[in-house]
């Protein structure tokens, strides 16, 4: 490592957050005082519509600490976390959001986890009382289901919020895959990982940024890039309708010889056994398409984002040549 590489990375995806950016780089700035060490914020514009690019620019201008890289189109918030790992060249990198629901303010119990020689420390909320009722029953819910489900322990009530260490984001990048759940990824690395207990503060400025069909998505690509358990699911249909036609024609064969009068007359009985075995045969196929369409998206190979505009930290450029090549190869 040459001597120039910043000690520590914040990296923040950006998209249309132009009502927090300013009193995030206020936050940010305090904080970085505490830190001991050069440290670099790589701020990713994922193709913000407002001002937020803007300020971004102006804040590159006025500090070098601070970088920024412009998505050509929205790419999400995982993509944008990619690249952001990707253009860090600190030795920890830690990411979070730019609504300030991430405190900067715990920065330095993170970074004081990681001197004491763990390689990830990823932030555990303790609440999320301030959050819609039906997202944290869906959300709590949810992760238990993924934490019995996935082929890693994935801890419970954690984002992305979290501190890296430089071999840990090396991992991450060497990664090719396009169905990015970093949370997963980062567990699936293993080293010694460790949770910084935090309360999540409601977001500061601005609307919500991940739409309910964007957790959607997430919450399935978390399932189906970490289990194959859905798969299976569809043998146990299979099977449990197999044992239930075996027991009807039982059934009917009792009816037939030893009962006066058959109940199973009409047709009702016919086409609740056939939507039911409709719906056991489409929900396979669905489960099955899912894992196809991830093939498929995977084999395509396309590049994980586009970039339009990169503002970079000037004193870096040196050692940044290396891995700005792999880096643009991938983008
Ligand atoms: N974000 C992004 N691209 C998107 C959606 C969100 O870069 O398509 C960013 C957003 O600007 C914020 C972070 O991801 O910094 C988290 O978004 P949000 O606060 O809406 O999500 P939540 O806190 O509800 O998980
Ligand atoms: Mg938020």
């Amino acid at each position: 490592m040459p001597i120039h590489s910043p000690i520590y990375s914040i990296v923040i995806p950006i998209y249309n957050e132009e009502a927090n950016i300013a009193q995030l780089y206020q936050r940010l700035c305090a904080v970085m005082q505490l830190l001991e060490g050069e440290t670099e914020l790589v701020l990713i514009d994922d193709g913000s519509r407002d001002r937020s690019l803007e300020m971004m620019r102006q804040l590159h201008l006025a500090d070098a600490r601070v970088s920024y890289l412009s998505f050509a189109r929205n790419f999400g918030h995982q993509i944008a976390v990619t690249a952001g790992l990707n253009f860090a060249s600190g030795q920890a990198v830690i990411v979070m959001d730019a609504d300030l629901q991430d405190p900067p303010e715990l920065l330095p119990q993170l970074v004081e986890r990681w001197r004491q020689g763990y390689q990830v420390v990823y932030a555990q909320r303790i609440q999320r009382q301030r959050e819609p009722w039906l997202k944290r029953f869906l959300a709590h819910w949810f992760y238990r289901l993924l934490r019995h489900l996935a082929d890693v322990e994935i801890p419970t009530d954690t984002g992305d919020f979290c501190l890296m260490d430089r071999r840990v984001v090396d991992l991450l990048n060497a990664m090719p895959e396009r169905n990015r759940y970093i949370r997963g990824l980062r567990a699936w690395v293993g080293y010694r990982q460790t949770a910084v207990q935090f309360d999540r503060a409601p977001r500061y400025a601005g609307s919500v940024k991940y739409t309910f069909s964007k957790s959607l998505a997430l919450a399935i690509n978390s399932l189906v890039g970490f289990s194959k358990v859905p798969l299976r699911l569809s043998t146990y249909l299979g099977l449990a309708s197999g044992a239930m036609s075996l027991l009807m024609s039982l059934l009917v064969l009792y009816w037939r010889f030893f009962a006066p009068r058959s109940p199973l007359t009409g047709y009702t009985i016919i086409t609740v056994v056939v939507f039911f075995l409709g719906a056991v045969q489409l929900i396979s196929i669905g489960i099955l398409g899912e894992y196809v369409g991830r093939i498929y998206e995977e084999i395509k190979g396309r590049p994980l984002y586009t970039l339009s505009e990169v503002g970079r930290f000037r004193a870096h450029d040196l050692h940044n040549s290396a891995s700005q090549t792999s880096a643009d190869q991938q983008a």
